[in-house]
């Protein structure tokens, strides 16, 4: 499928790399150090209360990024459970700040 010029294209080639630094490249939540291409950055807030302010942005390895406790994320833990991401009872590590 051919790409087309995005607000995804900005998203990748400068916000990313931006949060990415300011979080000291490394997950927010685990401390793990992870490459500009590996990270996720993650909205703390997400769906409508959500924005792409700097300050509603974090640094995330794939793994917390889909063990945050949002509903929003549901849909990546078939395919983290595919990859060996996350284990089978990744229940248990379900992480975040929020209450739900
Ligand atoms: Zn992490």
């Amino acid at each position: 499928m051919p790409k087309k010029r995005s607000p995804s294209e900005t998203w990748y080639k400068n916000i990313r790399p931006i949060i990415w630094k300011r979080d000291g490249e490394k997950c927010v939540n685990c401390s793990t150090c992870i490459s500009l291409s590996e990270c996720h950055i993650d909205h703390i807030l997400s769906g409508l209360k959500g924005s792409n302010k700097f300050s509603n942005l974090r640094t995330l390895c794939p793994r917390c990024h889909v063990l945050r406790s949002d509903n929003n994320h549901r849909g990546m833990i078939q395919s983290a459970l595919g990859k060996n991401l996350i284990v089978a009872d990744w229940r248990k590590f379900v992480w975040d700040e929020k209450e739900y």
